[in-house]
């Protein structure tokens, strides 16, 4: 039998969430993931360190103990993962949620295996699919990349990053301590008021020394393959570079989220509606939780805000 009481889609850190209340009230439920468990955070900068301390980001109650308090994506990933077997959590791993449509009473979820009929479904669907592209001509050339790894690969490279918030800070930060030649291009005045306390004085020091490059007010024009074209305040320049990581954000699946039924605000933002104090969006019994509630203010939830949604969603669906 494919019916459950909850579909869950999207197995990050507050699918999983969600499960857990899920399994604990005793309703049948499944988790339904695009790629590997927790699919982002594995797709994270590989050494990246939270911004949160590791209690801060744990889910059911179970302890995240981690050697330093801000855990890194490594020990992050052995925590999920520790909390998704130890608690036999019923996740589908490399199933993609095509669409979800109502069905009599309940939803069908489509995956390219199976239809599932859900009465309730969760959209914890997050927002790392899908860079904000730059819309510069030059974009889709393979030395421009929306995520970044690992910095060895840019040793002795001529690397512009673009952005001033954590992934771009991080990313200059760490390809120039490996030997890359780093420039930034940033269209706001100054590096982001979000970026990590302790990581600041070091991004502000280095580009106050030269040993970064940075220009402000400034965007990329067209990328080519040996030069970047950079409009500044003082005109156009073209620099010679080698690679060009992107780090202008990330959006939810807003096509994904229409298709389904769910209403989104006219603004540039594209707020999904829902009810703050159940979770549950303008299509009865389907929820939402985790970071897609922000549409494109994708700063404004994250995994220690965001987890309480999972109780709020499941308590709405036991009251009932
Ligand atoms: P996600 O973790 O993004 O999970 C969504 C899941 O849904 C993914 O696994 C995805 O593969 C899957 N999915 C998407 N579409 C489908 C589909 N159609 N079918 C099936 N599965 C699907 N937050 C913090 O609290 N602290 C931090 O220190 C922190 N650092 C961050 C650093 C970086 C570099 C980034 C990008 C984000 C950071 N965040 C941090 C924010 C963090 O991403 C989120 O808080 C967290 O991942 C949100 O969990 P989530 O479950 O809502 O979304």
């Amino acid at each position: 039998d494919t019916t459950y009481d909850i579909v869950i889609v999207g197995g990050g850190p507050i699918g999983l969430a969600c499960g857990l209340a899920a399994q604990k009230a005793g309703l049948r439920y499944v988790i339904l993931e695009k790629g590997c468990l927790v699919n982002s955070l594995y797709n994270y900068p590989l050494n990246m360190t939270f911004f949160s301390t590791s209690e801060r980001l744990e889910i059911g109650g179970i302890p995240f103990m981690s050697i330093n308090a801000k855990p890194t994506r490594p020990e992050a990933l052995e925590y999920y993962r520790r909390v998704a077997t130890s608690k036999a959590l019923q996740v589908r791993l490399f199933e993609e949620v095509l669409s979800i449509a109502p069905d009599g009473d309940l939803y069908q979820v489509k995956t390219p295996r199976h239809i599932y009929r859900g009465r309730h479904v969760v959209i914890a669907t997050g927002f790392y699919d899908i860079p904000n592209l730059m819309n510069v001509p030059g974009e889709d050339l393979p030395k421009v990349r929306h995520y970044y790894k690992d910095p060895h690969f840019y040793a002795m490279q001529k690397v512009i990053v673009v952005g001033a918030h954590n992934s771009a800070v991080d990313a200059a930060l760490e390809t120039w301590r490996k030997g890359a030649d780093v420039t930034m291009v940033v269209r706001e005045s100054g590096i982001g008021d979000r970026v990590k306390y302790w990581v600041r004085p070091d991004i502000e020091n280095r580009i106050k020394e030269g040993s970064i490059k940075a220009y402000f007010h400034s965007v990329i024009k067209a990328i080519h393959p040996d030069t970047v074209d950079i409009s500044t305040p003082e005109g156009e320049v073209t620099v010679d570079n080698d690679y060009v990581i992107a780090m202008t954000g990330y959006q939810p699946n807003f096509a994904f989220l229409e298709k389904a039924g769910i209403t989104l605000s006219a603004d540039s933002k594209r707020y999904p509606a829902y009810n703050p104090d159940t979770m549950e969006t303008n299509m009865p019994r389907i929820y939402l939780a985790g970071v897609v509630c922000g549409g494109m203010d994708t700063h404004v939830w994250f995994i220690e805000n965001s987890r309480e949604h999972a109780e709020k969603i499941v308590e709405h669906i036991t009251l009932k």
